[in-house]
């Protein structure tokens, strides 16, 4: 009834339109309505059920890495349209739209920094570039990166969050699940740990290729994770699908998952796990390897 009383009283739109903007928050999970300054306090995490909002790369570097210590690598290599590609826009022109609203060249962010004093190289997809799709260029610079971690001798992590392939690139698209798991195959044939951190969402082609090889997969709370939507499975198999399926803790579960890990959690306990693993000598001289040589 509210709503009536305020027509009544002659309340009108333009004065409602200088409400601060964006001061309150809706929970995707939970429909929780949040205040925004305690959600950024909390690291996007809602305090009602615990859901983790997306945040992004850049925000990775910052809760992972210590202060000061990212360098990032390779970060002007930009996709090209080598399909020419249009369906309703021009692929160059999607390009150019996202490179505009997220101030970066492609949807992954690739570096080298330390964890509580231990090297690592950190690879962090953006999921506000495109959903954080998987093209030429995200394949190539994390196969730069990895080929850093193996000159190095770096462990090797990678923060995840993707709608899946990226579609305008065809067939060059789904090459990258290959030659990305190359070279990550090298990397545990020498020994080099690699960590996958799952956030929401973490679907398609990226949870058919690196998402789930990493020597421990861990997962923030209540992430979407899967290949195909659920609506695409129960129409294929026509079975109601239980409840929390494609969660992070339906995964856990299911041993798809190592560990459930809550961002605030997240720098020591990936520091902790690290120390379980022995420091690996680099089994790449640094000629061998790209990354290294164009790090900026
Ligand atoms: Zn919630």
């Amino acid at each position: 009834m509210a709503w009536f009383n305020k027509k009544d009283r002659g309340v009108k739109a333009e004065k409602r339109k200088n409400l601060p903007d964006g001061l309150w928050m809706r929970c995707d999970y939970c429909g929780e309505i949040l205040y925004r300054k305690e959600l950024e306090r909390n690291l996007w995490t809602c305090n009602m059920c615990g859901f983790h909002f997306r945040i992004r790369s850049h925000d990775y570097v910052r809760i992972l890495l210590d202060e000061g210590t990212f360098d990032e690598m390779d970060r002007d290599i930009q996709p090209v349209d080598m399909l020419k590609f249009k369906d309703s826009k021009k692929y160059t022109d999607r390009i150019k739209a996202y490179q505009a609203k997220t101030g970066m060249k492609e949807a992954i962010l690739t570096g080298s920094g330390e964890i509580e004093g231990r090297k690592v190289t950190l690879a962090a997809l953006e999921f506000s570039f495109g959903g954080g799709s998987l093209g030429s260029v995200m394949g190539e610079k994390i196969v730069r990166a990895v080929k850093y971690s193996l000159s190095t001798g770096n462990p090797f992590l990678i923060v995840c969050s993707s709608g899946g392939a990226r579609m305008q690139e065809g067939i060059l698209s789904l090459m990258q699940l290959a030659k990305t798991s190359v070279v990550l195959a090298q990397l545990r044939e020498a020994r080099i740990p690699f960590f996958s951190i799952l956030t929401h969402p973490t679907t398609g082609g990226v949870s058919a290729s690196f998402a789930f090889q990493g020597d421990l997969v861990i997962a923030e709370p209540k992430a979407l994770i899967g290949f195909a939507g659920p609506r695409v499975i129960q129409q294929t198999i026509g079975q109601e699908l239980p409840e929390g399926f494609q969660r992070s803790e339906f995964l856990l579960d299911h041993g798809m998952v190592d560990k459930i890990v809550s961002r605030k959690d997240l720098k020591s306990t990936v520091a902790s796990l690290l120390s379980y693993f022995p420091t690996p000598h680099p089994t790449l001289s640094s000629g061998e390897t790209r990354g290294a040589s164009e790090k900026r």
